[in-house]
């Protein structure tokens, strides 16, 4: 994964769900520590998370885990989004 990408900021732009929700409100997340809405997944790509989740889990975190969280229809947006920039969402 490029550094610096926007991932973590995939669902702002007005396209999400075709404005049916609400500007979503950025947070400190304290289980990844990037700023984000706490109903998206979270910052994957972030170094702090990826630790974190790997000594609890025992492995590598993926972006399902990083969205595990989310209702359905974030899910559905972020593995179409991850797809269409040829990132498997489980990995
Ligand atoms: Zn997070």
């Amino acid at each position: 994964m490029a550094r610096g990408g926007s991932l973590a900021g995939l669902a702002r732009g007005g396209s999400l769900a075709g404005g049916k929700m609400s500007i979503p409100k950025f947070e400190e997340c304290s289980t990844c520590g990037a700023r984000h809405p706490l109903c998206e997944p979270h910052d994957k790509t972030s170094f702090f998370y990826q630790i974190i989740f790997s000594q609890e889990h025992k492995r590598e975190v993926t972006w399902e885990d990083a969205m595990r969280h989310c209702d359905e229809e974030t899910k559905e947006f972020w593995r179409k989004e991850l797809r269409e920039r040829g990132i498997d969402p489980n990995t």
